[in-house]
């Protein structure tokens, strides 16, 4: 099985000190950087776009596209802002990714920055993680000295700037607006699309906003080309992606594979769910993608594929819950967090999850009656498509989804006067 994997961007992190500039050279690091100098910027666009590479921040929006809708005319500056803001619940991708091999993201920074024509780009990390934001201080440094930042890169006479900005731990700042709204030293909300960041974004110019994990791979389509990177994966998800697999397994941790891979697999490779369970449901991608269950195990991890399950791809954090765990109590925990995260700038957000909250803790408590049940999905109904952003509809797909598998699991906590389950069972959410 373990020809499955795909170790491209996770190759390196078990290398001594793989952090450091050394490391990373010793084995071509900034050998992509100085080909893509010698390309046109527009050249490594098409690359890009040819690649197929989708957003790998849970979205899946073509990562070309997304850099073709830059208006070349526009007079204003062009930024590149990374996304490293990763707080969406199970989604653990980034942060390693940072800490192992800070300089696979600066290099795809540097090219991709390039090839947008800017010379001032951000990388915006969560506050909450220090460690991380010292790590990519110290490679932005590292790279300042050896030629790859700064003025005139490699004799090419292109200049560029990077920035390392500290979040201040909210949520909603992985919400690419808001996450612009706090870049410019305001509250952090999100704003209204359109107009895209691509075309207003930071000071309200255009700026391309990627997730860590896409700007990371740009060097490895740049090294091998574009065919390389579409010969992996499916037909319209193309390409590798770091599996986050967590919770009940027997050795939860980070598996890169092609897109399409299945569940079933990658539990395979990670030596299954833990001994003497069974699977009981997962997310696909954080919980904010609707839960699944075992009947899901081989659907493959594509987005066409997962969306057709009624689920989404996110950002492939695969939570895994076995037989022991309370659904109702999941599903409230995860609500507790939309509720207490949300940046109350609209209604239904800001009132709707505080009510979700109500409702699934008096049933968790076994109290009400299955109308309560109606109530919730009807609470769900007056969130989904009305908020003013993705983070109102996330927070509804745990609830509908844990309804429509697990409806016997909510009334038997009428039944029982309380949760059914031990607490003490459980190794999560308890
Ligand atoms: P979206 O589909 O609205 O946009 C995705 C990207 O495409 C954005 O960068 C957007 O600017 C761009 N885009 C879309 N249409 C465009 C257009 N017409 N012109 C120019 N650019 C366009 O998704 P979203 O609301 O930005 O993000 C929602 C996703 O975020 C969810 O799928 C969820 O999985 C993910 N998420 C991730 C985390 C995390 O920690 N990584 C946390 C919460 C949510």
């Amino acid at each position: 099985m373990t020809d499955t994997l795909t170790p491209v961007l996770t190759d390196n992190w078990d290398q001594e000190r793989s952090w450091t500039l050394e490391a990373y050279e010793s084995r071509g690091g900034y050998g992509a950087l100085r080909k893509a100098l010698g390309m046109a910027p527009d050249a490594i666009i098409e690359e890009v776009k040819e690649s197929g590479l989708r957003g790998r921040g849970g979205a899946g929006f073509p990562t070309g596209m997304k850099w073709g809708f830059i208006p070349q005319d526009n007079p204003r500056p062009k930024y590149l802002v990374v996304n490293a803001d990763e707080s969406e619940p199970g989604t653990c991708k980034d942060i390693p990714l940072m800490m192992a091999t800070p300089h696979t993201l600066l290099e795809g920074v540097i090219i991709s920055s390039y090839a947008i024509r800017a010379n001032k780009a951000f990388i915006y990390i969560r506050g909450e993680v220090l460690h991380v934001i010292r790590r990519v201080q110290k490679a932005v440094q590292e790279a300042y000295l050896a030629g790859h930042l700064g003025k005139d890169i490699h004799g090419s006479g292109y200049d560029l700037d990077v920035v390392v900005h500290a979040g201040a731990g909210a949520y909603i700042c992985g919400e690419e607006t808001a996450l612009l709204e706090g870049l410019e030293g305001r509250r952090g909300q999100p704003r209204l699309r359109p107009p895209f960041p691509a075309v207003a974004g930071l000071y309200a110019s255009p700026t391309v906003i990627n997730n860590v994990e896409s700007i990371a791979s740009v060097p490895s389509i740049i090294e091998h080309g574009h065919g390389w990177f579409a010969g992996l994966g499916t037909e319209k998800s193309k390409g590798y992606g770091i599996f986050s697999l967590s919770g009940h397994v027997t050795n939860p941790g980070q598996f890169e594979a092609p897109l399409g891979i299945t569940l079933r697999e990658l539990l395979e490779l990670a030596g299954g769910v833990r001994e003497g369970h069974e699977l009981k449901f997962w997310t696909p991608g954080g919980s904010s993608t609707p839960l699944l269950t075992a009947e899901h195990l081989d659907v493959p991890l594509d987005f066409e594929a997962i969306g057709a399950a009624g689920s989404m791809l996110g950002t492939r954090a695969l939570q895994i819950f076995d037989d022991t765990t309370c659904v109702v109590r999941a599903v409230l925990r995860w609500t507790e967090f939309y509720k207490h995260e949300s940046c109350g700038k609209c209604t239904p957000c800001r009132e709707g999850t505080w009510w979700l909250v109500q409702t699934l803790a008096a049933l968790e408590r076994g109290e009400g009656s299955e109308a309560d049940l109606e109530l919730l999905l009807d609470q769900c109904d007056n969130i989904l498509g009305r908020a003013f952003c993705a983070l109102g509809d996330g927070a509804t797909s745990p609830i509908t989804s844990s309804i429509q598998y697990f409806r016997q699991e909510y009334l038997d906590h009428l039944s029982h006067g309380g949760c059914p389950f031990d607490p003490a069972a459980s190794t999560v959410f308890s």
